[in-house]
């Protein structure tokens, strides 16, 4: 609710701020237990810094992050510390993006896999193999591998055991940042299903970061929609491709390949680059791209307003507009 993420802007030696990146501002949505929501937007909009801060992983400027287990017991991670937020973190795992880099190459994959289970002193010895063998094998990898180093295995095994990683210490909610787009395209569709599998068996709840909207339509249940640091558009997945309501959402959708070269002239291209996050424009941030900006769009800033059916669009038109989905 209302989660803020600014960088400060410093210059010269005693760091003066000067400015503030506006990375993530006033940012409000929920995830339901045991649904996929896609979060999206072009590269710089915010996305990763939501995921980060809902983790904890990086302090919000402001803002609540309300876990909400159903025992009446809610809790506001951004204002958790020391044990109470080291208990939150069993509950919730990130998958990164890149299995490259974060796979520590010293590190077996049973001391990759196990680390979680020993730093949360769960397992050790015997029974710390044996989880980790079984989290293996559920990823689909032989857990005689668990003795060997990340380099022996290619992009799609190192991710699939970061997804181990992720899930060694049972979570509600995993965060999987962009998990798929550093993969072969031959892979990702395997990766995904496999998150869907686990997610179907373990009973997951997943935030799912990309920029990618046709594995976001394939795998997410509602997609969020963010423009330079603020949510555009939150709509059930089917709504949004059919009957985007914000042109943003439109013009990304419009880039999704289709397999009619025809259709591919139908591509919008937007005007100018996103949005500088530490300038952000007046009125509407997206008004300089925007081909149908009317004057009141430079000035006055939109507010999210539901309309139809749940869906939530920032736009002044959005009333009157007739959008072009995707088939
Ligand atoms: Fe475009 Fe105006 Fe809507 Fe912004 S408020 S998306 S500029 S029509």
């Amino acid at each position: 609710k209302g989660l803020t993420k600014h960088y400060p802007i410093t210059r010269g030696l005693l760091r003066r701020e000067v400015g503030r990146v506006r990375a993530v501002d006033d940012v409000t949505f929920h995830v339901d237990e045991g649904e996929t929501l896609g979060l999206v937007g072009e590269s710089g909009c915010g996305k990763t810094s939501t995921g980060r801060c809902l983790l904890r992983a990086i302090d919000p400027t402001d803002g609540q992050i309300i876990f909400d287990r159903g025992d009446g017991k809610p809790v506001d991670i951004a204002q958790s510390e020391g044990g109470s937020l080291k208990a939150l973190r069993r509950d919730m795992q990130m998958i990164f993006q890149d299995p490259f880099s974060s796979l520590n190459p010293r590190w077996t994959l049973l001391d990759l896999v196990g680390e979680p289970l020993v730093a949360f002193g769960v397992s050790k010895g015997k029974a710390l193999e044996e989880r980790v063998a079984y989290l293996l094998e559920r990823v689909g990898l032989r857990p005689e591998y668990m003795r060997r180093y990340p380099h022996a295995f290619s992009g799609g095994e190192r991710q699939r055991i970061g997804i181990a990683r992720a899930l060694a210490l049972n979570p509600r909610l995993v965060v999987a940042d962009e998990p798929v787009s550093a993969l072969d395209v031959s892979v990702r569709a395997q990766t995904l299903n496999l998150l869907e599998e686990l997610q179907q068996e373990l009973g997951l709840t997943y935030l799912f970061i990309s920029h990618d909207l046709s594995v976001v339509q394939h795998i997410c249940d509602r997609v969020v929609v963010m423009y330079v640091g603020k949510v555009v558009e939150v709509a059930k997945t089917a709504d949004l491709y059919f009957t985007p309501r914000h042109p943003y959402t439109e013009a990304l959708l419009s880039a999704v390949p289709k397999p009619d070269p025809e259709q591919q002239s139908s591509r919008i291209v937007l005007q100018g680059e996103v949005a500088d996050p530490s300038n952000i424009p007046s009125g509407c941030a997206f008004h300089p791209r925007c081909p149908y900006a009317i004057e009141k769009c430079r000035t006055v800033v939109p507010v999210l307003e539901t309309i139809g059916d749940g869906q939530q669009v920032r736009c002044h038109r959005a009333h009157e507009l007739s959008l072009r989905g995707v088939e």
